[in-house]
C-alpha cells in the first residue's frame, strides 16, 4: 500500500472527477470511494498484497454489493452511480496507487503476470505518497471548480 490517506484523497478525487455527483450525493460518493480505497489493503495479513490486489477480487466484490443491494430490493441507478461506482473506482486507484511502490502489484493474481512497479520507491516514502495525493487533490479541485456555480446556488437556497 501506498500510505492510507494517499489512497483515500486519490479515491475520493478521482470519484468526484468521473462521476461528477449532485452537491446532495457528495457524501454518499467520498464515502464510497473512501471504502473502495481502503478495502484491498485488507490482505496485508494474509497474502501480503496479492488476495485483494487484483482485478478478480474487484469483480467479486462489486457481484457480491450487487447481490446484497439486489436482495434488500434497493438497486437502483442512483445506487450503482453513487456506491458501486465510487467503490470500484477507489478500489481500481488503489491497485494503480499501489503500482507506483516498489513492491508493486499483481494485478491478475493468482497470475504471476503482469507484475507491475513503477517505481523504486518504498511504499512509505514521502515522493510516491505526495505525488499520488496530489492527483487526488488535483481532481478534487477539478470537480469542485465545475460544481462551484451549484454550491453558491445551494447557498443560497439554504441561507
Ligand atoms: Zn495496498
Amino acid at each position: 500500500m501506498v500510505k492510507w490517506y494517499a489512497h483515500i484523497v486519490l479515491g475520493v478525487g478521482a470519484s468526484l472527477a468521473l462521476i461528477n455527483p449532485e452537491v446532495t450525493r457528495i457524501f454518499m460518493v467520498g464515502t464510497s470511494a473512501t471504502i473502495g480505497s481502503l478495502l484491498p489493503d485488507l490482505d496485508l495479513n494474509s497474502a501480503h498484497r496479492r488476495l485483494l490486489h487484483n482485478f478478480w477480487a474487484l469483480i467479486m466484490i462489486v457481484l457480491i454489493m450487487t447481490l446484497i443491494f439486489k436482495a434488500f430490493h434497493m438497486l437502483s441507478k442512483d445506487i450503482i452511480i453513487n456506491i458501486i461506482a465510487p467503490v470500484s473506482i477507489g478500489y481500481i486507484l488503489h491497485i494503480i496507487g499501489d503500482s507506483f511502490t516498489k513492491m508493486g502489484v499483481w494485478p491478475l493474481w493468482p497470475l504471476k503476470k503482469p507484475h507491475i512497479s513503477l517505481s523504486e520507491y518504498e511504499y512509505d516514502h514521502p515522493v510516491i505518497n505526495i505525488f499520488v495525493a496530489s492527483i487526488g487533490f488535483l481532481l478534487c479541485i477539478v470537480y469542485l471548480y465545475s460544481y462551484l456555480k451549484q454550491f453558491i446556488h445551494v447557498l443560497f437556497e439554504v441561507l
